[in-house]
């Protein structure tokens, strides 16, 4: 029988228990007893969802994060979050979020960085080092989990993050050596696998992801260091690596003593195709055949035919198992009782594509069952292809006709802000916001009723009319330059768009974690996807007429709706991009024609998109950028076109955001205290900039002289003519006892900055 297994599984719970259990122990509403128990029965539930398998992972479970776990279990939580006297439990908390349960509010300065694992929407805690960071292994909760899974009679595989990409994942607090730590970190490592071996585990898995990733020699060389000593102990080690494929990394793992490999085989085919040349006789070779990130259905008579000559050629040394951790789908497409059936039969999540792989080796060892599954599978795939649901010839058609034009504006940036400029007539240092002003709890409330039928249609948009000229007479009175609507009937920014355009799909209990307690149900893109008519001119044009100061129409890009969904996979990510690219389009001339003539298309998520591998970047940011410009670019001359993104951190890639070519681009940069707008200056970034003077995040009010602060050393890089001020970001999470002082401030800077130039 061909070894199956899984590397990972989501925690959150199908109903997020997990998420409801923590928030109601950080309110001190239940006791430390309570969380563990629903946390047990989580573990317990997901195992006997796996029963299936030859091996169930352990310690893929955590209460918040697994990186911080793993900081635990190394015993180096940073000394701030309180000494070994304190509840384990207490300073892991303060570690990953800045406030244990029973913390006075004065001391929530504790959470560490927070930061995306490798390519994915998941947030990881990152570990901190310093030149003497001691270890000291704490192995007990992971023992402990061993034991119960044991004791539920499962054979357990604990799941281990490898030493090497744990130190790649880590920040050293005073520029020291990171893996000058290899030495040390190693020697916990071996102890805890002779433990794990003490407990009867005979496979530990352990990942070391950055395989995928471009490795300078140093990390290289880190590796073999690493798995020559670990190799050295008893229980076998299975090297997994996910997210993408080894490349030139392929010569590496093969010379690694380890006493199996793990590889994405939806990334890396090829690899897999290597290592089972490469591979020793004994070495097993675990085939990552079922899509751990995506929700589609695996082509099983596909994988089959990949797998048939791998069996031939391996034997039992054959092991598989989905790309990567379960976590990053969500938990149980059963629940989903109000999606079409026909787009439902196309899905899988986790349970199912458990499923999937279970009949993936039934069928590998030819049993009778499996042939009925895999007949049903091809019935579902086939269906999916020919579809109309997916395929509309009409934007098929469209897409086709693209030309260049297109992607231009008519003039050259230095002859379009002079038409804005004499139309805006805008002052020195024009203020204006991100977009979105508090979502109250009564906004948010009647955005529930409606979605329940107890508010009607038309009592729905008279509530948000009635909180949309507030939010108007609020910036009228603060004296902002370019006023905006507020947002107030936006749920999210993609889903709002999402949920008006077609090829797309919502489902009820697709939560995703995304850090802590924190959830996301991305929308699912099926299909092809066009512009059905207006879903925001309305809210814009009644917001414009309610002042005489122009109105900023608010849109999210191409690139953040595409980065932030489940996407197609029977496609390149580019032609979806581009298909939503029309649709933006759509909705910016609809707006254009509506008299709305500043248009800000977010692009939030630009950044997280890049590739893993630096060499693939450009690929991308090409793609990306186009589509915006696609987006944005049919607009007169004398319409203005804003961009925003909240972050500050694409040195790298300014080149890139400089080709959208938006007239005025929006960046959070109070937080980097203006570092980044060295890299504008350096870069002598043309169009206009607004750098973010206020930090959303926090709900400290910034003082006027903060601002100006910020503001003349802008003006230091920047020409005065070029800049804007705004927040950071939208203000939807903050309050209105927030925002009013703050934004009087910022208008008072504004004013400071005009007398000064
Ligand atoms: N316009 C959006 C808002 O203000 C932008 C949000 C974002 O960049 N994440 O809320
Ligand atoms: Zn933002």
């Amino acid at each position: 029988m061909t070894t199956i297994h899984n590397l990972g599984f989501p925690r959150i719970g199908c109903r997020r228990e997990l998420k409801f259990t923590l928030e109601s122990y950080w309110r001190g509403e239940s006791s430390e007893n309570e969380l563990q128990a629903v946390a047990s029965h989580l573990r317990k539930q997901n195992w006997q969802q796996q029963s299936k398998l030859n091996f169930v992972p352990v310690g893929d479970f955590s209460l918040y994060d697994q990186v911080l776990d793993m900081t635990a279990i190394l015993g180096h939580l940073p000394a701030r979050c309180g000494d070994s006297s304190e509840p384990a439990l207490t300073r892991y908390f303060r570690a990953a979020r800045g406030q244990a349960p029973g913390d006075s509010t004065s001391k929530q300065n504790f959470a560490g960085e927070m930061t995306k694992w490798f390519d994915t929407n998941y947030h990881y805690i990152v570990p901190e080092l310093t030149a003497d960071t001691q270890f000291a292994l704490n192995p007990d909760s992971l023992l402990a989990q061993v034991q119960e899974a044991q004791a539920a009679g499962y054979k357990a595989k604990p799941v281990l993050i490898g030493p090497v990409t744990y130190l790649w994942l880590s920040e050293t607090k005073d520029d020291s050596d990171k893996l000058a730590h290899l030495p040390a970190l190693l020697a916990q490592y071996q102890q805890l696998l002779e433990l794990l071996h003490d407990a009867g585990v005979s496979w530990v898995q352990i990942d070391e992801p950055i395989l995928v990733t471009e490795l300078e020699p140093e990390w290289q060389q880190a590796l073999q260091t690493a798995y020559q000593t670990l190799s050295k102990n008893m229980p076998n080690l299975l090297l997994a690596t996910y997210f993408g494929s080894l490349k030139d990394n392929c010569d590496l793992v093969a010379g690694l003593p380890v006493a199996g490999v793990h590889i994405d085989a939806i990334n890396g085919k090829q690899d897999v195709l290597t290592l089972a040349e490469k591979l020793s006789p004994e070495q097993v070779l675990s085939v990552g055949i079922i899509n751990g990130r995506n929700i589609w259905k695996t082509d099983l008579n596909q994988a089959l035919a990949f797998l048939k000559p791998l069996h031939q050629q391996l034997g039992a040394r054959l092991w598989l198992a989905p790309s990567c951790s379960l976590l990053h789908v969500p938990v149980d497409l059963s629940l989903e009782t109000e999606l079409p059936d026909t787009i439902k039969n196309w899905l899988a999540f986790a349970y199912q594509k458990l499923d999937e792989l279970t009949a993936l080796a039934a069928a590998l060892e030819g049993e009778a069952w499996a042939s009925k599954v895999l007949a049903q599978n091809a019935l579902a795939i086939a269906s999916r292809q020919q579809s109309e649901l997916v395929n509309d010839p009409d934007v098929a058609k469209r897409t086709a006709a693209i030309s260049p034009e297109l992607y231009q504006r008519k003039s050259e940036f230095k002859q379009r802000i002079a038409i804005q400029q004499a139309e805006l007539k805008l002052p020195l240092f024009p203020t204006t916001t991100i977009g979105s002003f508090p979502q109250t709890p009564d906004v948010r409330q009647a955005r529930r009723q409606y979605k329940a039928g107890e508010l009607s249609a038309a009592g729905y948009q008279q509530r948000m009319k009635l909180e949309i000229a507030d939010c108007i007479s609020a910036q009228e009175k603060l004296g902002l330059d370019v006023l905006v609507h507020g947002e107030a009937e936006r749920n999210d920014m993609v889903e709002y768009f999402g949920e008006q355009l077609s090829g797309f799909l919502f489902s009820k209990f697709g939560w995703v974690q995304s850090y802590g307690s924190r959830c996301v149900k991305p929308p699912i893109i099926y299909g092809d996807v066009s512009w059905q008519g207006p879903m925001t001119v309305a809210w814009s044009q009644y917001a414009a007429s309610l002042t005489t100061k122009p109105m900023k129409g608010m849109l999210t890009g191409p690139v953040t709706i595409l980065n932030w969904s489940f996407v197609r996979d029977d496609q390149p990510r580019s032609s979806t991009c581009q298909q939503i690219a029309l649709a933006v389009r759509d909705e910016v001339l609809a707006l254009e024609k509506a008299g709305i003539n500043i248009i800000q298309i977010d692009e939030a998520a630009l950044r997280e998109g890049l590739p893993l591998r630096r060499s693939e970047w450009q690929t991308y940011l090409d793609w990306a950028v186009s589509s915006f410009r696609l987006s944005a670019n049919g607009v007169a001359d004398r319409t203005q076109i804003h961009t925003h993104m909240c972050y500050s951190d694409f040195n790298e890639i300014l080149e890139g955001i400089a080709s959208m070519d938006a007239d005025v681009i929006t960046i959070e940069t109070s937080r980097s205290d203006l570092a980044l707008l060295s890299a504008f200056e350096r870069f002598s970034y043309p169009n206009q900039i607004g750098p973010g003077v206020y930090d959303i995040h926090s709900p400290n009010v910034p003082s006027v002289k903060q601002m100006v602060n910020l503001l003349e050393k802008a003006s230091a890089k920047l020409s005065v003519e070029q800049l804007w001020v705004n927040p950071d970001c939208g203000l939807k999470t903050r309050r209105w006892d927030e925002v009013i002082p703050a934004l009087e401030n910022m208008v008072e800077a504004a004013n400071v900055l005009r007398d000064t130039y």
